[in-house]
């Protein structure tokens, strides 16, 4: 008789966005005339820079001729990538990361939940609250949690992100052994300092512990004394991995590149307590189950490195950030209290109340969809996400229902 694995059962079903959209349509069919606005989506809505666009034709036309068709690729990547990633993402903001440190995916969703499986089904995972839910349910799925109580998993660690803290985790109580961060942070769209993203890498080389820094949203970024990258931290390239994604930076979302950095430092220790490198492991992991990302699709990645690439992708990023400042603007005007907004795509509203009435709220009243924080956890309780992918024009139309709808 074949088991399942049951640690899948102890996983709550995520309602959030099912939710939504059955909320969303009850709405729409009761009301058939109303044009609804989408300001809850973690989805890009612009095209693609041309000039990855450009490249992934010239690429596609490469693969129709013989004498330049190209099949399975290197795993790791291309390294036209990853020398374009070392050079441009890293070396020249002082980072030390060389192109063979770097791994060419098809998402920061799939690496980000891959990852766990290098480390033992013992290893104190801790994850903050809020939470992108990919971190959680992938460790939940291997067996490093005990049941769902409370609105918690047992066993976890859970790293608060609360006004209290400016949104930005306490180094945790008790002893732990992966951290996973995200700054800028989705949902709540705070960022982490210099200093007190050393206090992280000083904590994990001092518990021989490791951090998994998520840096999607890094390319929205525009105080300058913010860290890009964990690697601009001293210390950090023996105790972390980045990851990062074209998805928000260049509106990859459909196309599908990704890349994970893993410093030849990073270690990690057998049950001996010998020290034991993680570039080999996740090089190994990923020869065996993964085939590389397509030929034209890292073209279209390396484009964004060309300086047409770099100048559009920063109108891109502009415009949503624009929206983004509009968001946080109404929201102040309305005397709520917010995070985000300034260095992310994201804001994140104190609602004073349940987050799930306010969002039916703003659905009735405004006809503007946003996304409940308790989705995202417990801390999400009494908050809500605005999305700033949207157009201009939606995102004016939006606040001024929003204006008229809490008047
Ligand atoms: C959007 C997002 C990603 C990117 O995922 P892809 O699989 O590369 O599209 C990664 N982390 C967070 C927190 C995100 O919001």
């Amino acid at each position: 008789m074949l088991k399942i694995n049951e640690h899948y059962l102890k996983l709550q079903a995520s309602y959030l966005f099912s939710d939504i959209a059955k909320r969303v349509a009850a709405f729409q069919h009761a009301h058939p005339d109303k044009n609804i606005i989408r300001l809850g989506i973690g989805d890009v809505t612009k095209a693609l820079p041309p000039a990855c666009i450009a490249a992934f034709h010239r690429a596609v036309d490469e693969m129709a001729v013989d004498s330049s068709f190209r099949g399975y690729g290197p795993e790791q990547g291309y390294a036209f990538l990853r020398e374009a990633i070392a050079q441009h993402d890293f070396q020249a903001r002082g980072a030390e990361i060389s192109a063979d440190e770097i791994f060419i995916s098809d998402g920061a969703k799939c690496d980000t939940g891959n990852i766990q499986e290098l480390f033992s089904s013992e290893a104190r995972v801790a994850i903050p609250d809020p939470v992108y839910p990919v971190y959680l349910d992938t460790n939940v799925m291997a067996g490093r949690t005990g049941a769902f109580a409370d609105g918690r998993y047992q066993g976890l660690v859970y790293l608060d992100s609360t006004a209290e803290n400016n949104y930005v985790p306490k180094l945790p109580n008790e002893p732990v052994d992966l951290i996973y961060l995200c700054f800028p942070n989705n949902p709540t769209g705070s960022t982490i300092s210099k200093a007190e993203l050393k206090t992280w890498v000083d904590y994990a080389k001092a518990n021989k512990a490791l951090i998994l820094f998520d840096a999607a949203y890094e390319a929205f970024i525009r105080d300058e004394s913010l860290p890009h990258s964990i690697y601009e931290i001293e210390g950090a390239r023996e105790v972390a991995i980045e990851f990062r994604s074209y998805s928000k930076s260049a509106g990859f979302t459909g196309t599908r590149c990704a890349y994970t950095v893993i410093p030849k430092e990073c270690a990690a220790y057998d049950s001996a307590g010998n020290k034991q490198f993680i570039h080999p492991l996740w090089n190994r992991r990923h020869c065996t189950k993964f085939n590389g990302v397509s030929y034209p699709v890292q073209r279209a990645a390396e484009a964004v490195y060309s300086d047409e690439g770099k100048a559009q992708c920063k109108a891109l990023i502009s415009g949503y950030l624009e929206n983004a400042d509009l968001i946080a603007a109404a929201v102040k005007e309305l005397s709520f209290d917010y995070i985000g907004a300034a260095n992310a795509p994201y804001v994140w509203i104190r609602c004073k109340r349940d987050s799930w009435e306010f969002f039916d709220m703003l659905l009735n009243k405004a006809g503007v969809v946003c996304t409940p924080g308790a989705g995202f956890g417990k801390c999400g309780q009494g908050y809500i996400r605005l999305s700033a992918f949207n157009s201009r024009e939606n995102v004016v139309k939006a606040l001024e229902r929003i204006r008229q709808a809490l008047a």
